[in-house]
């Protein structure tokens, strides 16, 4: 094993997908070791410090969400959850606990690898005063000076729309839960207000996206959270529409 290789950690009990992400990794060099329980997942995580952590929801032993809540006892890693349909709400509870975004089974490679890439770059990427500035296209946020700029044109935004767009564009690239989003931006005793996220994210779309109707920056994951897309990859499923209710 050579020690550039990205090391990925599988914890996942099916193991005809341990194969296919065993395999497949390995092709795309990366450096893999699996575990098929919650228990050994977070001791192979503690002897071999990964770089990556793929977690499935449903594991013998115990419940994803539980690997998540111990891991972040007392490491950063990255954790992709993997989720099967129906288990939206284990997903958000994941998320909340301190997984870092989600692929749902059945998912292809290119997707998984283009989620891998985000969070191995978010990973990389210490928190600084050099990340102050976010440029993308036409969009440019600079956080310090709580200044918008699309197509070198500065946006006007109300204090609150700016909170909102700024916690999505420090986690630009992966999901942010409804109550991640509604906890940092209103408080939380707000933490279960969802329409004030569907008002605001519109605000959003309308004043930042070059074509509000097409959201080429702002994601919709429905039931989950909201995903602000700055890295110039474009997403790898078509973007689900609001929920009208
Ligand atoms: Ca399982």
């Amino acid at each position: 094993m050579k020690s550039t290789e990205p090391l990925v950690l599988v914890i996942e009990d099916e193991p005809q997908l341990r194969r296919f992400l065993r395999t497949s990794l390995k092709a795309h060099g990366f450096a893999v070791i699996e575990a098929e329980t919650g228990a050994l997942g977070l001791r192979e995580a503690a002897q071999h410090v990964p770089d990556v952590v793929l977690l499935d929801l449903g594991l013998p032993d115990m419940d994803g969400t539980e690997v998540v809540q111990r891991l972040r006892t007392w490491s950063r890693v990255p954790v992709l959850v993997l989720s099967a349909r129906g288990e939206e709400r284990n997903k958000v509870e994941a998320l909340d606990a301190g997984a870092d975004d989600y692929l749902t089974k059945p998912f292809g490679f290119a997707e998984l690898m283009a989620r891998m890439r985000a969070a191995l770059r978010r990973a990389a990427r210490p928190e600084g005063p050099e990340e102050s500035v976010l440029t993308q296209g036409p969009l440019k946020i600079d956080l310090a000076l709580r200044r918008v700029e699309l197509d070198g044109q500065e946006v006007r935004l109300t204090p609150i729309e700016f909170r909102l767009l700024a916690v999505l564009a420090r986690h630009a690239g992966r999901v942010v839960t409804h109550r991640q989003l509604l906890t940092e931006v209103w408080g939380p005793q707000s933490a279960e207000e969802t329409q004030y996220l569907r008002v605001y994210m519109t605000h959003l779309r309308r004043k930042l996206e070059p074509d509000p109707a097409r959201g080429r920056f702002f994601h919709n994951e429905a039931g989950v959270g909201y995903r602000l897309e700055l890295t110039g990859t474009p997403p790898t499923e078509p973007d689900i529409q609001e929920p009208n209710s």
